[in-house]
C-alpha cells in the first residue's frame, strides 16, 4: 500500500472538513495515511485523526505560521517516510502550500482534483479543464505524486482505531510569514465548504434585497450565501463570496443559484455541485443547461415562499 503523506489544515483544535476529505480521497487510493498538522491546538486534532482513517499523525511543535518553512517540513516528511503522495486540500492555504511542496519534491503539482486513484504506487487525478467543460485524466511520472483536492468532493473516511502520533520541531526561518487569521463573523459558513450555498446575482436588483438570498440560507441551516461577479463588481457583495473562474470554486451538495444568468466563468465555479437548482425569469437563462431543478419566474416571489416551505419542512423533521 502505498504511504500518502497528508497535510491537515486545522483552527483552534478543529480540522478543516476539506482535510478530513483529503485523508478519505487518500484512503480511497488504498494509502496508508501519514497526517501532518501543525500551529496551536493540532495535539487535540492528532489525537482525533485515527477515527478519519489516519494511521500516524505528525504535529509540527513550534515554528512560526509559516507557508515555506512548513513546506520544508513536509517535503523532509515525504522523504524520510518514502512518501508516495502529498495530498492537502485546494483551499487558500493549500493552495499556498502545495506548490512549494511539490517544488521541493521535485514533483508535478495536480491541482483542484474532482477524482483520484492509484494503481500500486502510480496515481492518477482527474481535474477540470476550461472553466469545467472538460475533465482531465492525468498521470504523473514525478519522485511523488502531489495534489490537493476540491472540498466537498471526496468522501471522509472511517478508521478503527487511534493514530500514533509523533511530535517533531518545526523549522523557522520562513520567509513568509502569517501574521494573523481574522475569523469571520460568527455563524458564517465558508462558501468553500458549505454542504448547501444560496447564490443570489444581479436578478436581485440591488444589495438590499439579498435578505431574501440570506433568509434562504438561514432556513436550510447549514448553507454559506454566494454571489456571482456581476454582484461583487458593484459593490453589493463582499469578494469573498464571489463563485466563479475568478472567485471560488464550489462544489456542495445543493448550489441554489437566484438570478444569475449562468456566464461560462460562474459555472466553471459551481459545475460540479451535487445538485443545482437555478431560479431566473427567463427560460432561455444558460444556468437552465446545467441545472437539476429550475424554477422559471420572478426571484422576489419565489424566494419567500421557498424560505417558509425549507423552514416548515425542517420544523417537522
Ligand atoms: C475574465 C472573466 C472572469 C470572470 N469571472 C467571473 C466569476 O468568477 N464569477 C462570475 O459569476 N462571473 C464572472 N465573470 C462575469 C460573467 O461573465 C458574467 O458577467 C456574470 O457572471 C454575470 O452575473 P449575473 O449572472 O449575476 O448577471 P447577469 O448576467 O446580468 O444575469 C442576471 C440574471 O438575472 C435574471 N433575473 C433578472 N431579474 C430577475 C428576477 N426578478 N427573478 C429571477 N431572475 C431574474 C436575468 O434573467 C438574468 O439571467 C467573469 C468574466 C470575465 C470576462
Amino acid at each position: 500500500m502505498p504511504n500518502i503523506l497528508v497535510f491537515v489544515e486545522q483552527l483552534s483544535g478543529k480540522p478543516s472538513r476539506a482535510a478530513l476529505e483529503c485523508i478519505g480521497a487518500a484512503r480511497a487510493c488504498g494509502g496508508t495515511v501519514c497526517a501532518v498538522v501543525s500551529g496551536a491546538g493540532a495535539d487535540a486534532v492528532a489525537a482525533e485523526l485515527g477515527r478519519f482513517g489516519a494511521a500516524q499523525a505528525v504535529v509540527l511543535t513550534g515554528g512560526e505560521a509559516s507557508p515555506d518553512a512548513l513546506a520544508v517540513d513536509l517535503a523532509a516528511i515525504a522523504k524520510e517516510q518514502g512518501a508516495k503522495a502529498f495530498l492537502c486540500a485546494a483551499t487558500g492555504t493549500g493552495r499556498d502550500l502545495a506548490p512549494r511542496v511539490a517544488a521541493l519534491l521535485d514533483s508535478t503539482l495536480f491541482s483542484d482534483c474532482t477524482a483520484l486513484s492509484a494503481q500500486g504506487d502510480t496515481f492518477t487525478a482527474v481535474r477540470p479543464w476550461l472553466a469545467g467543460k472538460a475533465l482531465a485524466t492525468l498521470g504523473s511520472s514525478g519522485p511523488v505524486f502531489c495534489a490537493t483536492t476540491r472540498p466537498n468532493v471526496f468522501a471522509t473516511s472511517e478508521g478503527s482505531g487511534k493514530a500514533e502520533v509523533v511530535t517533531r520541531a518545526a523549522s523557522t526561518g520562513g520567509k513568509t510569514k502569517v501574521t494573523s487569521i481574522a475569523a469571520k463573523p460568527s455563524g458564517k459558513l465558508d462558501v468553500k465548504e458549505a454542504p448547501v450555498v444560496v447564490s443570489g446575482g444581479r436578478g436581485m436588483k440591488g444589495p438590499e434585497h439579498f435578505g431574501l438570498i440570506e433568509e434562504l440560507a438561514a432556513a436550510f441551516g447549514n448553507a454559506a450565501t454566494g454571489s456571482s461577479r456581476a454582484v461583487v463588481d458593484a459593490g453589493w457583495r463582499p469578494h469573498a463570496e464571489q463563485v466563479g473562474q475568478t472567485g471560488k470554486t464550489v462544489a456542495p451538495q445543493l448550489y441554489v443559484a437566484v438570478g444569475i444568468s449562468g456566464a461560462i466563468q460562474h459555472l466553471a465555479g459551481m459545475r460540479t455541485s451535487k445538485v443545482i437548482v437555478a431560479i431566473n425569469k427567463d427560460p432561455e437563462a444558460p444556468i437552465f443547461k446545467v441545472a437539476d431543478y429550475g424554477i422559471v419566474g420572478d426571484a422576489f416571489e419565489i424566494l419567500p415562499a421557498l424560505s417558509k416551505a425549507v423552514r416548515e419542512l425542517k420544523a417537522h423533521k
